[in-house]
């Protein structure tokens, strides 16, 4: 028998990898599925974008990059956040890491460990609570209530502070309630941070450009009194629809910069080259298509929320950021992993049990609506056929 660490006990999973899995082998047996279960936009890459990659490629960028990333990419990340924050970073501070994920694997990798404490969104991106079980450090879940829109309390949030905690996990707008956590809040909370200046906080804004009915992303970087312990965790994944590419960037301080670069040198080397060409092209290109894609989303959100909001047992408050509906199922009298197994089974719609996201998600379904409108509908007409008959 082989021992291998305690950690690995502990480590969790991405149940919506493991329900496209399952989508994808009943499309493959000929069912008809639709899949509204995995967050990564149904639009192609924006053909620029390919052409960067596939230039960098004849033009010889076969080789290994930095392993902070090419300056001129991290360059086009310090321009990119001047435009959609008006706060100026440093490239010396930008790290380009194979995808999202990657960031909050370094984050909580350098923070946790036994006797520590990590605060983390309940619902939430599933891979949070796995990464902190993992290292050892004690879970400590920030409640994220429908009652509150689906935005975290800066009073709740700071409650939860102990001398013990190190690491302060922020989500907005978030996977998977699509809430959008106001700027008068996120003041609040940065305002009561003061009092603790032992906590590090990563703010995962990995869907900052996608933010509905004039709510405004409120990117944590405004403020300089924490820059000294923020990581900013960001990338290319849904922005411009690149979620296959595995190229992510982050913000770091200047404290814990070289840990990260080291932990790069020791694992992943470098992100590829073409893929960081294609990442510059993307940030320096034209934006319509991202503008195009927000906007398809935006009308499918209107469409998911009215369809959801006319099924028996079931209602879902208008997302305000993402692409995801939230919906609250507990009038079905189903619990939601069933009802999400059952959906998959019975009518084909693949979609995402509330408890995959935490304690606080039962109760709830996620549907991603980054699939075609028409897709939406059928779903909707299929889900209400199940919940009537
Ligand atoms: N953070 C959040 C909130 C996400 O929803 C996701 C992906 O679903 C990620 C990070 C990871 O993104 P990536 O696919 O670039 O690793």
């Amino acid at each position: 028998m082989l021992r291998t660490i305690a950690g690995f006990d502990r480590i969790g999973e991405e149940n919506a990898f493991a329900v496209l899995a399952r989508a994808t082998a009943l499309a493959a047996e000929g069912k008809d599925i639709i899949n509204l279960g995995i967050g990564q936009p149904d639009f192609k890459t924006p053909g620029h974008i390919v052409e960067a990659a596939i230039k960098a490629l004849r033009d010889g960028h076969h080789g290994y990059t930095p392993a902070n990333g090419l300056l001129a990419a991290r360059e086009a990340v310090a321009r990119r956040t001047l435009t959609t924050t008006g706060v100026e970073v440093s490239p010396e501070n930008v790290m380009i890491v194979p995808g999202g994920k990657v960031t909050m694997f370094a984050a909580i990798l350098i923070f946790g460990e036994p006797g520590a404490e990590i605060l983390y969104p309940d619902p939430g991106f599933p891979i949070y609570r796995s990464m902190i079980e993992f290292t050892g450090a004690k879970p400590i879940p920030v409640p994220i209530r429908e009652e509150n829109g689906f935005a975290f309390s800066a009073e709740e949030t700071l409650a939860l502070i102990t001398p013990k905690t190190r690491l302060l996990i922020l989500n907005s707008p978030a996977n998977p309630t699509g809430g959008v956590t106001p700027k008068s809040e996120i003041e609040k909370l940065v305002k009561g941070l003061e009092a603790h200046p032992h906590v590090a906080i990563m703010s995962d804004e990995i869907y900052d450009v996608m933010t509905y009915d004039g709510e405004e992303h409120c990117s944590l970087l405004s403020f300089p009194e924490i820059r000294d312990r923020l990581i900013i965790l960001n990338g290319w994944s849904k922005t411009w629809a690149m979620t296959g590419w595995r190229m992510g960037w982050s913000i770091w301080p200047n404290q814990l910069y070289d840990k990260v670069r080291k932990l790069a040198v020791n694992c992943w080397s470098c992100v590829n080259a073409p893929s960081q060409f294609a990442g510059i092209a993307a940030i320096d290109g034209p934006q319509d298509d991202v503008i195009k894609m927000c906007k398809a989303f935006d009308n499918r959100r209107k469409v998911v929320v009215d369809g959801l909001n006319s099924l028996p047992g079931i209602s879902c408050a208008t997302p305000k950021g993402a692409f995801y509906a939230f919906p609250n199922v507990k009038e079905t009298g189903w619990a939601a992993k069933q009802l999400a197994t059952a959906l998959l089974d019975e009518t084909g719609v693949a979609l995402i049990g509330g408890p995959d996201f935490g304690i606080l998600g039962e109760g709830y379904i996620r549907l991603s609506y980054a699939n075609s409108e028409e897709n939406i509908l059928r779903a909707i007409e299929r889900m209400d056929k199940f919940l009537t008959k």
